[in-house]
């Protein structure tokens, strides 16, 4: 998949989304953000999720976005728009889902343990003083997460993406003939096989994530 092009595809259609969506004096901030973060999938993600179902059924617009956590390439963002709302949204490289607005929390137990939080207390603070939780800054090149599935420097990859590298032949492990030959298979259809492979990967040691196996890292730098 081309994913520069899928990037100006989704900002176009979040841009014909804005037309019917954002209140004309809203129309300049609005703009903004989305040309901020329009090499980021994650927020376009946001975005698109935003504009096409409009959380409060009327006329708004996302004029700023902020980081309250994230996990093995999922997002926790919070959405504030030009009427004053703020919604948490989960958003990963597929597509994004709104939790509901900044100041009821987060009531899913799973989804408290999955980013550590003891309690929806802990989200409640944060919501007192939106102030203070970081800008989410936009993808760019130098990042310290996988451009593909968007783990961090020290996380493992979503299992399928390309930029895993093999624990056993040291090439790509979506690439490499590795999976067929220690499963002894000649292709992976099944679920059972996929969780078979994850074992034997977790045996061999999976490879977290580093910088240095983004695609295009100038190779002469490294070790
Ligand atoms: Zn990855
Ligand atoms: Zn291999």
């Amino acid at each position: 998949m081309d994913t520069l092009k899928t990037l100006a595809d989704r900002k176009k259609d979040i841009q014909f989304l804005m037309k019917y969506a954002v209140p004309e004096t809203q129309v300049e901030p609005a703009e903004a953000l989305l040309d901020k973060y329009d090499a980021d999938v994650i927020a376009l993600n946001l975005l698109y999720s935003f504009y096409i179902n409009l959380p409060e059924g009327k006329e708004d617009s996302v004029n700023g976005l902020r980081l309250l956590s994230r996990r093995q390439g999922v997002f926790l963002l919070c959405a504030f728009t030009g009427n004053g709302m703020s919604y948490l949204y989960l958003v990963d490289r597929e597509a994004a889902h709104i939790i509901g607005t900044l100041a009821e929390g987060i009531i899913d137990r799973d989804l408290l343990d999955f980013f550590g939080y003891a309690d929806n207390r802990e989200v409640l603070a944060l919501s007192r003083k939106p102030e203070t939780l970081q800008d989410y800054e936009p993808y760019s090149a130098d990042s310290n997460m996988c451009p593909s599935c968007h783990a961090a420097v020290g996380e493992f990859h979503t299992l399928g993406c390309p930029v895993e590298i093999c624990p056993w032949c040291s090439g790509q492990l979506t690439y490499c003939n590795c999976r067929f030959t220690r499963l002894d298979i000649d292709a992976m259809d099944k679920v059972s096989q996929v969780e078979k492979l994850l074992e034997l990967l977790e045996e061999a040691g999976r490879i977290p994530f580093k910088r240095e196996h983004r695609p295009g890292y100038p190779t002469m730098d490294e070790e």
